[in-house]
């Protein structure tokens, strides 16, 4: 009877986990969904502690209320641009946690079950990848491990050694630890390998990768346990990082395999403001926009990573209420990766309480654009980029882009002229229409509210 009600507990949290994420495919309904997942994972561990036979129950609440402290802490305390590092530092427990507990039912397994023994040691080898390559890559995005050149060559034939040894472990008939050991220490340094050499700015799609293989383990553990809850959860968390990592490529025009075995993203140094080459890019003054602003029928706000860097949100929320008061209409363009992970500027936004239905998607602002006086990009450069349309040996050619040069004046408000993401000029600062506003995204918004207010 008990298990019964445990595996009907484990059925309503996948049910819950499920309609959860599909809430989550929304600002507007995001909070809710991530409250009825949390119910969900809330209800399976409740349900878990119904299992007969439980022992080691004080280790389990030392272990959940140090997770639970560590997660609070960590949630709370992290800047909104660390967002990737922390998934990714979270993804990586998730990993080692799955090769820990690989590592703890080898010691019980009957030598002779060849199915559980395969599934146990696609956890070790996954896992520990999972782990050592989220490290790295939260390493990457906090700006303190470089990308270093390594042979792939080199990297497959760890890979190879530890599957091998894996097949070996397997089909030996006796407990063989140390190999054990030594196989973990191989997909350790696979996962290093894998990572080093992809380009820093790469590492969002990566995180993404990994936090799909972390979801493999996961199935994977609940194959070894025998826990329905756990396999559902992780072929859930799976596929997502899956389809994920998929779309992210898409949304670049990039292969999977290209991010994953070119070098990409290497930002260039600072230039002077106005200046690159032989190129000269007209500026203008905060006086001077607040006017083309004030006096506009519609301006359109096309935020990027640079917006996030300023924390400028609730400057940019200033500045439209502001521009509304006056009778303009304000417009938010919202590229699809625009800053660095998906959804980034609706995050960011929604912190500000900038109205969900003023966010418009790039489809469908590229049609407004023709109808508009003046866009403001705030430190946004890759996804504004007109190289992506006309010029084909430009490694974000064919990458859909906002088109803001349609509109009738481009005001761009960035530090220097200095690269994006992926490290190339953009031809949009030279334009006719465009006029650059340098400095700190959130300094010159708060400087235009001003502006604008004294008029
Ligand atoms: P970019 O990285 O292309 O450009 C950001 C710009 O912001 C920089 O040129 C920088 O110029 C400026 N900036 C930085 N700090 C500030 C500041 N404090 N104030 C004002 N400006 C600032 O960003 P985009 O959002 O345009 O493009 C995102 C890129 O990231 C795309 O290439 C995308 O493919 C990639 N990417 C996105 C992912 C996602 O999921 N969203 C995942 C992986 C990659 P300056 O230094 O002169 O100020």
């Amino acid at each position: 009877m008990i298990l019964q009600i445990i595996d009907i507990c484990y059925l309503v949290a996948v049910v819950l986990f499920i309609i959860g994420i599909k809430l989550m495919s929304h600002p507007d309904s995001a909070r809710r969904g991530n409250g009825i997942a949390l119910s969900g994972m809330v209800l399976a561990i409740v349900a878990s502690f119904l299992t007969p036979g439980l022992n080691n129950l004080i280790l389990i609440f030392i272990a959940m209320a140090l997770g639970t402290v560590g997660g609070l802490y960590f949630a709370k305390s992290v800047q909104m641009t660390a967002m990737p590092q922390l998934v990714s530092f979270f993804n990586g427990m998730g990993g080692a946690a799955a090769a820990l507990i690989g590592l703890v039912e080898y010691g019980d397994l009957p030598v002779t079950d060849i199915g559980k023994g395969a599934v146990l040691m696609a956890s070790l080898i996954i896992g520990s990848i999972s782990f050592s390559g989220s490290m790295v890559a939260m390493g990457k995005l906090q700006g303190v491990i470089k990308d270093i050149r390594i042979n792939k060559i080199l990297g497959f034939l760890v890979l190879a050694a530890a599957v091998g040894l894996a097949v070996y472990v397997l089909y030996a008939g006796e407990p063989l630890p140390m190999l054990v050991y030594l196989l973990i220490l191989l997909a350790l340094i696979y996962g290093l390998l894998f990572v080093y050499p992809i380009g820093g700015a790469d590492m969002p799609v990566v995180i993404s990768l990994l936090n799909a293989l972390t979801g493999v383990t996961a199935a994977t553990t609940g194959l070894l346990y025998d826990n329905k809850v756990m396999l559902m959860g992780g072929i859930l968390v799976g596929s997502a990082g899956l389809l994920l990592t998929l779309l992210m490529a898409k949304a670049m025009n990039r292969s999977v395999s290209n991010i994953l075995f070119t070098s990409f993203g290497t930002a260039s140094g600072a230039s002077a403001p106005g200046q690159s080459g032989d190129q000269v890019a007209k500026e203008i003054n905060a006086y001077d926009t607040a006017i083309l602003l004030a006096y506009a029928k519609r301006v359109v706000v096309v935020p990027g990573y640079g917006l996030a860097v300023a924390q400028a949100q609730h400057a940019v929320h200033d500045l439209e209420k502001i521009l509304e008061e006056k009778g303009v209409e304000v417009l938010y363009g919202i590229h699809p990766v625009a800053g660095r992970m998906p959804g980034h500027m609706n995050v960011l936004l929604a912190e500000s309480d900038v109205p969900y239905d003023k966010l418009i998607e790039m489809d469908d602002m590229n049609e407004q654009l023709p109808n508009t006086d003046v866009v403001m990009v705030i430190g946004a450069n890759d996804v504004v980029n007109p190289a992506a349309n006309d010029d084909p040996s430009s490694p974000i050619y064919g990458m859909p882009i906002l088109e803001v040069n349609r509109a009738a004046n481009v005001i761009v408000i960035k530090r220097s002229m200095s690269s994006g993401y992926a490290g190339i000029q953009n031809a949009l600062f030279f334009d006719a229409k465009t006029r650059m506003l340098f400095g700190d995204a959130k300094k010159v918004l708060n400087g235009l509210v001003n502006e604008v207010k004294n008029m």
